[in-house]
């Protein structure tokens, strides 16, 4: 644990939240898990707990190490009460601009000057989040993978006004978590979604026109690139309103076509359609 950024409070206890806060109590930090809902909150407990027993099944963690990951989490459901303390926040909430705003300003007024403020967004732009509070340099992108205690790798987002030594830090805590982290600058997408979503998107209108069938093209993608999941597979995964949103901040952001979401994917969520978390996508669960 690297002792400047012991106690750390996660905002959001969803998909990402829960295996955020799980990497991090797992390392020794202290979390404060935060979530709106207590019904989120007693969800992700349950989940950390459930995957905490499958990593002691393989043998890679010990009952003494899981018991002191599960005592190194505190269930709260007050922003304000969560971040007060900590040294570090991490934003793992709805993706939703003005959602994520409100709470870049409460936590600006909360959490303890020292503290970094940083968000998992998918695409928000980290330059405005941190031009939301008192403290821009201290606002940074830790972007993790889902699963979130799988994946290896953290996308490091640094805004226009990102200090060196901020970033120098939490790249180094992302090591201490075991992760590996990439450092890229705030743009559209970043890196990874930037790169991601159109091929998604481009999968998507292949269906739309006919081209294949959703066996066929994620067959394609996985016999011949290499791929261990097909893109129509991957979007069910990542949710196709997830997908949807960020298309729709590359095509603002960089007022370019070619970035425009198929009629298809908009379809399927104004339909309620979004993949796994709905049971219906381009597959059926
Ligand atoms: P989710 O819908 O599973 O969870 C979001 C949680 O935020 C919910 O539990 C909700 O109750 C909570 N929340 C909403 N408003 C809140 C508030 N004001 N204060 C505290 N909690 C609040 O979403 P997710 O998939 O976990 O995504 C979270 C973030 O991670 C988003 O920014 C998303 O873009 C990003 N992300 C998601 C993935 C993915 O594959 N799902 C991958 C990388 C990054």
């Amino acid at each position: 644990m690297i002792s400047t950024y012991q106690k750390v409070a996660v905002i959001g206890a969803g998909t990402m939240g829960n295996g955020i806060a799980h990497v991090f109590a797992m390392n020794g930090y202290n979390v404060n898990l935060i979530d709106v809902s207590q019904a989120a909150l007693d969800r992700a407990v349950a989940t950390i707990g459930k995957n905490l027993d499958r990593q002691v099944k393989k043998g890679s963690l010990s009952e003494e190490q899981k018991s002191a990951t599960l005592a190194n989490i505190t269930c709260i459901t007050d922003l304000a009460t969560g971040v007060n303390d900590r040294d570090l926040v991490v934003e793992a909430a709805t993706e939703n601009v003005d959602l994520k705003i409100k709470i870049f300003k409460s936590m600006d007024e909360h959490a303890p000057e020292h503290a970094i403020l940083s968000t998992n967004t998918s695409s928000i732009s980290i330059t405005m989040l941190g031009a939301q509070t008192k403290r821009s340099s201290k606002v940074i992108g830790m972007h993790f993978m889902n699963p979130v205690p799988i994946m290896k790798l953290v996308e490091i987002i640094t805004g226009y006004d990102t200090s060196e030594e901020v970033k120098n830090d939490i790249v180094a805590l992302s090591q201490d978590l075991q992760k590996e982290p990439v450092a890229v600058h705030d743009y559209p997408g970043f890196v990874a979604n930037r790169i991601l979503m159109p091929m998604i998107n481009e999968a998507i209108y292949t269906l739309y026109e006919g081209v294949a069938g959703v066996e066929e093209i994620d067959s394609v993608m996985k016999l011949g690139m290499g791929h261990p999941m097909g893109p129509l597979r991957l979007a069910d995964f990542i949710g196709l309103d997830v997908c949807l949103a960020i298309l729709n901040v590359l095509h603002e952001g960089f007022g370019n076509p070619k970035y425009a979401p198929c009629p298809l994917l908009k379809k399927m969520v104004a339909a309620g359609h979004l993949g796994d978390k709905t049971g219906k996508g381009f597959y059926t669960k």
